[in-house]
Order: C-alpha cells, then structure tokens, then sequence
C-alpha cells in the first residue's frame, strides 16, 4: 500500500460523503456482454459542445444539491479515455466551481487499453486525475477476442504499466466464470492479474444481460455460461486467494489492501449523495427528510438537446421517502464486507429489523453481526444476496 493510498482509508462514520459522477456515454466498438449506456459513433464527438452541456447540467445539479464538500470524483463510461485531456481538465475545473473540492480527494476516471496512450495518460494526470481504473477483463487474447476487446494482453500490460508509472493509485477490472473456464485456468490468471496490481481490483462474474448480443447467443443454446455450483466455486477461489493475498473483497466483486478501497464506491455503497452528470447518469441528492433519485436521458444526442434547450437533460426525478432509502441503504450496505450500521437503517425505516427474519438467516448462516451495532452478508449469504435483502426488508 502507499503512502497516498492511506490516507483515503475512512471508517464507516455515517458521513457517507457527496461524490460527482460524470457519465461519458462512447465506446470505440460496443462488448457483445455490456448493457451500459454506451455508444460507438463513426464520426467525431463534438467534445466542445458535450463540455458546454456538462457544465450546464452540473449548474442545475449544484442548484438541486446546494453547496457540498466534495468527497470523490468518477468519470465512468463508456470508454472515458477517449476524451481528451481538455475535455476532462474543463469538466474538472467545472466541479470546482460549482462544490468545494478540497485538494487530494480521489478522482478516479475509467479507461480501456486500447485506448491508452502515455501522453493522455499525462495529460489527464495534469488535469487532476489521481486513479485510473482499467478495464482489462481478460489475460488471455482467446478471451479477449470472445469478449469483443479491441486490446491484446500485451496492450493491457502496457496499460498496467503506464497507469502505475503516471497515477498515485490504479485498478483493473477482470471478468470471470466465461464459458469453458476451468477453476484451475481463472486461479492461475487470477494470481496472475494480483501480481499486476497495485492494490485494488474489481473482479466480476460474467453476467448474460437481456438485449445484448451475449443474451441472444445465450438463449439460443450457443453460449453456455458456468451454471450456479461452478459460479460459486469460481466465486470462493476468489474470495479464498485474494485474501490469501492481502487483497480480500469488501464488496461484492471489489478487492483492495486496506485503506485502498474506492472512496466513490464506498459512499454509493454506504448510501451517500452524489450528483449524477451526462447521459444515463443517475444521482442521489439529499433534501429534507426525502431523497432525490435522478436519471438523465441516455441517448448522448437527445440529452445534449434537452441540456441545450432546459439546462438539463433530466428525464426522471423521483422523491424517495424514509422506507424506501432504508430499503436502498440495505441494498447496498449489504454489498460490503463491513455491513450496515443497524441504528442507521432503523433512522430511515422507524423499525428495528424484523428479529424471526433475522433470526433465520443467522441460523442458515447468511448473515452475522458485528457486535451489537452491525449486520453484514457471510460469505455464503453474498451468494444470495438478493433473496437476503428481500427478506430483510420486509
Ligand atoms: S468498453 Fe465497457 S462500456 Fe464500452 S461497450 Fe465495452 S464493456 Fe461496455
């Protein structure tokens, strides 16, 4: 762990923090699994126009948020290394503007190796970034290829190497339980990927989504996927060797050395606001005792339109009540390895949890307490996350 990395560690202290998403809705080829908002677009993205609008959007955001410390910045996509360093520098100078931003928050920006060159790389440095997380998802070209990546394994080592030269902090995203992949095979690339890494790394099961290529072939019989007893298998040589490694889960898919966790993730996972900015953002904006939930339009186009036209590109805006925050504060807080704080989920919901319910799954071992303050997921409850959070909520 370095220095840097340090100093981000934040214990679960009920100030979650207000990070800012920025949403960059382009890719260079679109992956035959992925159902983000993502586009490919044969001629060049006006970034001019899209700063003008990031701007704009984020002056309504700031309006709806009033003034907030900022905790963490994330600029995700889409592939955001096809920005320029320009583009990032001017959206970056925008949020300083509009929140405080103190010096050295995390400000993370994702980006694929095949778009990856040195200079950018600087460039964006310059700009403020201070983490980059790389979307790697395979160290083998076979996968790669059947992934629908533009990059090889060499180029992701080049990125790896680049990342850790230029930036204080780096992660790279790998999929895993695809067809045909032996325990032995994700293992030996697993330890592999953990020699690469500096001390984060986000590790997720390939998941068939509807109305992407992958669900098609899918449904069709042409693409067989893992079933259950090999994904948990998969899912506990996971757990097992990162740990055994120094880098344990405290997430569901997210592994870091401690104190090198993803501040941005921990405040959605710990139930922080956020301002969600560009196409198909969402957000979490605290008002009063109410929540606002915010979604943007997805379609990069329509949304530069409303933006020019109504100062925002907002399509949806819903207030969320207290029962309906405890719920989502349980559906996320669960995802982490350190749980929710009872007292806390018990503010919004005005309830205890329901002890026969509780009673239960500790008797099946989903779930355990930490002392008398916190309730998180075992490692068999993660499994069934879903089915545990429904019957908690109830
Ligand atoms: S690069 Fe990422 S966002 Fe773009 S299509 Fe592939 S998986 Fe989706």
């Amino acid at each position: 762990m370095n220095a840097a990395a340090s100093t981000f560690l934040l214990p679960d202290t009920g100030e979650p923090g207000f990070g800012v998403y920025i949403h960059w809705p382009f890719c260079a080829a679109k992956c035959p699994y992925c159902d983000f908002n993502s586009h490919v677009r044969h001629q060049p993205v006006d970034q001019p126009r899209f700063v003008s609008a990031f701007l704009r959007e984020m002056e309504r955001m700031r309006a709806l948020s009033g003034p907030k410390t900022v905790t963490s910045i994330f600029i995700g996509g889409g592939t955001p290394s096809l920005m320029d360093p320009q583009t990032v520098d001017a959206i970056l100078s925008g949020i300083a503007r509009s929140w405080h931003v103190p010096d050295g928050i995390e400000i993370t920006m994702e980006a694929n190796p095949s778009s990856v060159e040195a200079e950018r790389f600087r460039g964006y440095r310059a700009a403020g970034v201070n983490r980059v997380s790389l979307g790697v998802q395979a160290l083998n070209d076979r996968d790669l290829k059947f992934l629908g990546r533009l990059h090889n394994v060499e180029d992701a080592l080049k990125a790896i190497r680049l990342a850790r030269e230029i930036f204080p902090r780096m992660s790279f995203d790998l999929i895993y339980a695809r067809p045909n992949q032996t325990v032995e095979a994700w293992e030996a690339e697993l330890r592999q990927a953990i020699s690469y890494a500096v001390d984060h790394l986000s590790l997720y099961q390939l998941t068939i989504e509807e109305g992407t290529p992958f669900y098609g072939l899918h449904k069709a019989g042409k693409l067989i996927v893992p079933d259950g007893d090999q994904s948990a298998t998969l899912y506990e040589a996971t757990q097992d060797i990162t740990a055994s490694e120094g880098m344990p889960a405290y997430e569901v898919s997210n592994h870091a050395r401690p104190g090198a966790e993803s501040r941005h993730n921990l405040t959605y996972w710990r139930y922080g606001d956020y301002a969600g900015i560009g196409p198909g953002a969402h957000g979490r904006l605290t008002t009063g005792r109410d929540k606002l939930a915010t979604a943007t339009e997805r379609n990069p186009e329509r949304w530069l339109d409303l933006v020019e036209q109504d100062g925002h590109g907002m399509v949806d805006r819903e207030r969320l009540g207290l029962e309906e925050q405890a719920d989502e504060l349980l559906l996320m807080g669960l995802r982490l390895r350190e749980g929710i704080d009872l007292a806390r989920w018990s503010a919004f919901s005005g309830r205890d949890l329901n002890p026969d319910r509780e009673a239960l799954l500790l008797e099946h071992g989903f779930v355990e307490r930490i002392g008398n303050s916190r309730l998180r997921c075992t490692p068999s409850g993660m499994l069934i996350l879903d089915a545990v959070v429904a019957d908690l909520a109830c």
